[in-house]
């Protein structure tokens, strides 16, 4: 019989992670029992009593799997850290909160037995609690797609990989990842199945509207070069108001004209002023990121785990 791992990235998920845990066994012993289900749940360092019951949990059943961060490491580390537990023939990625319905891991399971290795998970449409940053979230799916050159306006974290791909994404050494995408850049056999985003089962969501923007720009820069490219762009942009301004100045010059200077001298020092420290900064923003590759730490730490 086939292993399927389900992943469950947890953080301050008391509210609902026995309820997760009775869902998808039920669910599993009613709909995919010629599967074999193993449940990999990852505490990225929740403040509340998230362990205590995944140990419960573990206690028991033993097709259940945890690992506890020593502290909040981000669901990016919480997904990794599952794909490195887990033992299955492939693996969901599932959010704790019910919001993925449970019921989808059927239809991915059922293309990955026709041969498919990576079954993503596309919003058919946006739960309640999406809208109040829809705005912003579609601007940056808008910005992220171009960049990343594939269409990310309705994926997700919940997905289906086959062992090939978790093996492949574990063989990574890249710390600031986007696993999002990157199923899709590792260009195996994929295929798609759409699902509704339910409502929170209960508690809040994790992420401010800061911490999307924060998200945001870390994704863009672990995935694209282009505000570098940009960076060149302006700066020949700016030679050509330079030449165009000096051709100017030139020409006023030979015709006799007093210079009038002030005013286009100011407009061109805070002008190339400006174009310097935004680029100096874009820099530092990929420098940061490669010092932080290069010290090499570890993407998370488990202080248990069994
Ligand atoms: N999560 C996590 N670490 C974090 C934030 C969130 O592991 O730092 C988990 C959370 O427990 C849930 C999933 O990631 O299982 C999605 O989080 P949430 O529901 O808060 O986000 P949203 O659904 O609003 O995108
Ligand atoms: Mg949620």
């Amino acid at each position: 019989m086939k292993k399927v791992s389900v992943i469950v990235p947890c953080f301050n998920e008391e509210e609902t992670i026995d309820l997760f845990y009775k869902t998808i066994t039920s669910f599993w012993k009613e709909s995919l029992s010629d599967h074999e289900l193993e449940l990999v749940l990852v505490d990225d360092g929740s403040k509340d009593s998230t362990y205590e019951k995944m140990i419960s949990l573990a206690k028991a059943d033993p097709s259940v799997r945890y690992g506890s961060f020593s502290r909040n490491f981000g669901k990016e580390a919480a997904m990794f850290a599952g794909l490195d537990l887990c033992t299955g023939d492939c693996a969901v990625v599932i959010d704790a909160d019910l919001q993925h319905p449970v019921e989808t891991i059927k239809k991915m399971v059922s293309k990955w037995d026709e041969g498919f290795e990576v079954i993503e998970g596309i919003k058919a449409s946006r739960g309640k609690e999406a809208r109040s940053h829809g705005l912003f979230a579609g601007l940056f799916y808008k910005i992220i797609s171009s960049l990343v050159g594939f269409d990310m306006q309705n994926s997700s974290d919940f997905k289906l990989i086959d062992r090939k791909v978790i093996d492949v994404l574990r063989s990574f050494t890249e710390k600031d990842t986007f696993f999002r995408a990157l199923t899709f850049w590792t260009g195996f056999k994929s295929t798609s199945v759409e699902y509704e985003v339910k409502d929170r089962a209960a508690g809040v969501s994790k992420w401010s509207g800061f911490s999307l923007v924060k998200y945001a720009l870390r994704n863009i820069i672990a995935f694209t070069y282009t505000p570098l490219y940009l960076i060149a762009f302006l700066g020949i942009v700016v030679i050509i108001i330079g030449v165009i301004l000096g051709i100017d100045a030139i020409v006023t010059y030979f015709m006799g004209e007093a210079v009038g200077g002030y005013p286009s001298l100011v407009i061109l020092i805070t002008l190339s002023t400006g174009a310097i420290l935004s680029s100096l900064g874009i820099i530092s923003v990929y420098m940061s990121k490669m010092f932080n590759e290069v010290k090499n730490r570890p993407r998370y730490i488990f202080r248990d785990h069994n």
